[in-house]
């Protein structure tokens, strides 16, 4: 069997990479479980040196790396360029903050010493999608080696030269052979290795139903997992919104990564008095979306990662439109090669039409209209997704209270779109999925948080 590399933008097969066999899968593991006894005992220093180099593998070979993604799932490579040193950014992150999260806490009790020691675990098996080839991974793997940990990369089917590139940055970067290993295999092979005993946790990004079939898995042989999965992000546009900022934000929500992201911003709630303007201003910018060739700088976005993806949205606004959404712009299969979807706006989307329930993993935005305030913080939570959220308002006290209080989600902004930082926790709740990633709260995870009693 192979993993096909695809160019979504031509439907050009670049590579096909053969599968791992058993034996392969099993000397991975093999090598990985033996590179933890000697890497758990290396020094914090040497790891943070280490990740601090893999960020200097990155920048020198940021231009490489940003053709890898963009010409295997298809993202602008101007976008790609900026993955790639984000990825830099969190190894520098971990590099320099990790010996402070990993330092002993300090219990007063009535021993001589008492405290909780951050001990690492073993091998984590990583399975990542193909939206951030790059980043997703990183953001496991920086935490997860810089506390000890060694990592295992079940990366997703249509990015095969993406993964081995992230192994050989770490083997650039001079990590000692197989702390990080990938392994080539679909996903049909994960459920055996999430049981293999010397895998001790599992972490999942991805779809809902990856997350629920992992986390099941997991359950079965009592692993910690950490799961994030998919989100359908309300953005609140409260009538006291300063309007020509809040559609800037909406539009380069929406359009990142040609919409196919997990905190893309996806169902935008307008309070009534409000709304017209709003949906005219965010209509005529997203009819100025360019849509074309990745590689081509100055257009604005470029093909899906892959054509099924792209029948998928489509059918998800036809049959939005049938059951009467209002198709303001795009909405059509552009007449060329390539997995091309037009930036897609919906208005008066509704309950009981697919733009309101499901998850639009593309460049389609639905609008959908609130009587008031309450009304509009009711519909956003009227999912089953509970990733990102972000609310709109000039009353910095009104947005901070119904981010923090009122939306259920992991990551809440006030006027800004949601994204990734390596500083912020990053997660969801309901689902979502559960678990952490980025921050202290993400580096510990994986860890061993060992009471010490000294009498
Ligand atoms: P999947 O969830 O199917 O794939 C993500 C990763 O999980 C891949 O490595 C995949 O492997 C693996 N996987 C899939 N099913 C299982 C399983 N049962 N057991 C173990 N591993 C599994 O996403 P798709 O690529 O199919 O994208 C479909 C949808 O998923 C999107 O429309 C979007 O809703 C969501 N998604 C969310 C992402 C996020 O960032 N949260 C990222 C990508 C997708 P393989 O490729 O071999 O199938």
């Amino acid at each position: 069997m192979f993993l096909k590399s695809i160019n979504p933008a031509t439907g050009e097969v670049i590579r096909e990479y053969e599968e791992f066999h058993s034996d392969e899968i099993n000397n991975a593991i093999e090598a990985n479980f033996q590179a933890y006894k000697l890497w758990r005992k290396e020094s914090i220093n040497k790891r943070s040196e280490l990740l601090l180099r893999a960020a200097q593998v990155l920048r020198d070979k940021q231009e490489g790396l940003a053709f890898n993604i963009t010409v295997e799932m298809g993202k602008n490579i101007t976008e790609a360029r900026a993955e790639v040193e984000k990825c830099a950014k969190v190894c520098e992150f971990y590099a320099e903050n990790g010996p402070e999260f990993l330092k002993k806490e300090s219990i007063q009790t009535e021993a001589q010493q008492s405290y909780a020691s951050m001990q690492p675990i073993g091998p984590i098996l990583a399975i990542m999608p193909w939206n951030f080839p790059l980043w997703q991974v990183f953001r496991f793997a920086a935490p997860t080696l810089m506390a000890g940990n060694v990592g295992l990369l079940k990366h997703a089917s249509n990015v095969p030269g993406c993964a081995l590139a992230i192994e050989n940055v770490f083997v650039e970067a001079g990590f000692p052979k197989d702390v990080f290993r990938t392994l080539l295999i679909r996903s049909s092979k994960v459920e055996k290795i999430i049981g293999d005993k010397r895998i001790k946790a599992v972490t999942l990004t991805g779809s809902t139903p990856a997350g629920k079939a992992v986390a099941a898995t997991a359950g079965k042989h009592l692993k910690k997992c950490v799961l994030e999965l998919g989100g359908s992000d309300p953005y609140l546009i409260l009538k006291d919104a300063n309007i020509d900022e809040a559609v800037d934000a909406c539009v380069a929500g929406r359009i990142l990564n040609a919409g196919q992201s997990c905190i893309g911003a996806k169902r935008f709630i307008i309070v009534d008095e409000v709304y017209d303007e709003f949906a005219t201003k965010f209509t005529d910018k997203m009819r100025d979306i360019t849509l074309g060739d990745p590689f081509d700088e100055s257009k604005n976005m470029g093909p899906m990662a892959r054509s099924t993806f792209r029948e998928d949205i489509h059918r998800q606004v036809e049959n939005s439109v049938n059951k009467g959404a209002k198709l303001l712009t795009g909405g059509y299969i552009p007449n060329r090669d390539g997995a091309y979807y037009p930036a897609t706006v919906l208005g008066d989307v509704q309950e009981g039409m697919v733009a309101y329930h499901e998850e639009l993993f593309g460049p389609v935005a639905s609008l959908i209209r609130a009587k008031d305030e309450a009304d509009a913080i009711h519909i956003a939570n009227d999912t089953v997704f509970g990733l990102g959220a972000a609310v709109f308002t000039q009353n910095i006290e009104k947005g901070q209270r119904i981010a923090e209080y009122e939306l259920e989600a992991g990551c809440c902004f006030v006027n800004d779109f949601v994204r990734s930082d390596p500083r912020m926790p990053f997660g969801g709740v309901k689902e979502s999925g559960y678990g952490r990633e980025l921050s202290h709260h993400g580096m510990m995870e994986f860890m061993n948080i060992k009471g010490v009693y000294i009498k």
